[in-house]
């Protein structure tokens, strides 16, 4: 589904260009819950943005699916980006004045999905969080708000759900918890997922893992259960 090749990212600086990927192969098939290990500096959320459309490559070949992706507009990889992509983030990524509900509404609201209210609403009760709909981040715990977050991640049905350091600012108990739910959801609904992770204990939820060091992958590994 998701195939990379020879895919290099150089970000330009006042000092000079930082190779952030060096020609990175990877194949991702529909459905397989994927962990990037890897220090920090290692490459991790640039491949992660590069394959979730927010940022491109400098270069080499993005397929998805049948589509060359590097080769595409903004405009077009952006609307992909609504298709195809849920995204959670290590700090949530929630917007302080809005309530859980109307941060599960964005999706829909720029994929033009209608009912956005009631799908917003069904995705927060499948979290969990029935009663905190109307409650700002700063009315709910960590593990809450990264529950919106998944919510959000969720509600317009995408494909792919990239996760970047999902449990790096929550505790040992709540980041499983949140792991927990991450690993039901891609055997519920055949979702491919990408968790971006420096912890062992997290990435031993994934199916396959891949370490990276440099720019490079340095190790591929089925994980054995
Ligand atoms: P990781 O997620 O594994 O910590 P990153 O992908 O964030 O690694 O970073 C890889 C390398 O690219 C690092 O050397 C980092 O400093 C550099 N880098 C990341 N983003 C930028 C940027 N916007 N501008 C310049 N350098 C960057
Ligand atoms: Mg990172």
């Amino acid at each position: 589904m998701i195939e990379l090749r020879g895919i290099s990212k150089a970000y330009e600086t006042g000092a000079g260009p930082v190779h952030a990927l060096n020609s990175v192969g990877l194949k991702i098939e529909s459905g397989e819950f994927l962990s990037i290990m890897g220090q920090s500096g290692s490459g991790k959320s640039t491949l992660m943005n590069i394959m979730g459309c927010l940022d491109r490559s400098t270069e080499g070949q993005y397929l998805l699916e049948d589509l060359d992706v590097a080769n595409l507009s903004d405009k077009s990889r952006s609307a992909l980006r609504g298709r195809w992509f849920g995204f959670i983030f290590q700090n949530y990524n929630l917007l302080p004045r809005l309530s859980a509900l109307e941060q599960v509404e964005l999706p829909l609201l720029y994929n033009r999905i209608p009912d956005r209210r009631r799908r917003a609403a069904e995705a927060l009760e499948q979290l969990g969080l029935s009663d905190r709909i109307y409650h700002r981040p700063s009315q709910l715990s960590g593990g809450q708000q990264q529950r919106v977050a998944i919510a959000r991640s969720l509600v317009a049905n995408p494909q792919v759900v990239l996760a970047d350091e999902p449990t790096g600012a929550l505790d040992t108990d709540t980041g499983n918890e949140i792991m927990g739910i991450l690993s039901d959801l891609v055997k519920e609904r055949q979702i491919t997922l990408v968790v971006v992770t420096h912890e062992l204990h997290i990435a031993n939820w994934s199916n396959r893992s891949i370490l990276m060091r440099d720019g490079l992958i340095i190790e591929d590994s089925i994980i054995a259960r």
